[in-house]
């Protein structure tokens, strides 16, 4: 595919407030991720599509697309940069057990497997999800605020110094903020996320 998407805008994770992919200080006191790096825009109707039909039905071009498109970002700008200590150790959002033996992969772990690539290292488990989640998972992602997800993660084991959390999708930041809480909450000092598409639904 020689579809190369449109960098996203860096903008903070939250409120979408561009500039920097930092979270700003309105954000800050409410939050626990430091910062977001994405691929592309939500609002790119192809980046969308590829990442709907790898999701729901295992496309395996568009896991190869998607792939590559990670490699290109992260090799034309240089993640994670100076933002980000280089020695972070990669993870991803887990899903459900459950969800993951229908679906056969864990896409978020799909794209912490490429960004590590790209980077040159490997992608570790640190997360999991806790028993917490049916309930709060209920509500439409749409519906979903900062905060209302936390405790749906948990760690597995010691938590290094900084760490970046892997996902296909940052919408609302509520999902990537919950990893961000129980990594801190470990000892972690620094998260930052790294999606595919960030941004508000079109
Ligand atoms: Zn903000």
């Amino acid at each position: 595919m020689t579809f190369v998407p449109r960098p996203a805008e860096a903008c903070c994770a939250f409120c979408h407030a561009t500039g920097s992919p930092t979270t700003c200080e309105d954000c800050r006191p409410e939050t626990f991720l430091d910062g977001l790096t994405s691929v592309a825009p939500y609002g790119n109707a192809i980046v969308r599509e590829a990442l709907t039909n790898w999701k729901y039905h295992a496309d395996p071009e568009m896991g190869k697309a998607i792939d590559l498109w990670i490699r290109q970002s992260v090799g034309a700008r240089g993640f994670p940069g100076t933002l980000v200590p280089s020695g972070a150790t990669i993870t991803f959002l887990p899903l459900h057990a459950s969800r993951r033996r229908h679906r056969g992969f864990d896409q978020a772990e799909e794209v912490a497997r490429s960004l590590a690539a790209a980077l040159g290292t490997t992608h570790q488990p640190l997360l999991q999800r806790t028993t917490a989640t049916a309930s709060q998972a209920q509500r439409s992602a749409s519906e979903r605020k900062v905060g209302d997800l936390d405790g749906i993660f948990e760690t597995a084991g010691p938590v290094p110094e900084s760490v970046i959390v892997c996902d296909d999708v940052c919408t609302s930041g509520a999902t990537i903020d919950a990893a961000a809480e129980a990594l801190k909450r470990a000892g972690a000092k620094r998260v930052w996320g790294f999606v595919v598409a960030q941004g508000s639904r079109p």
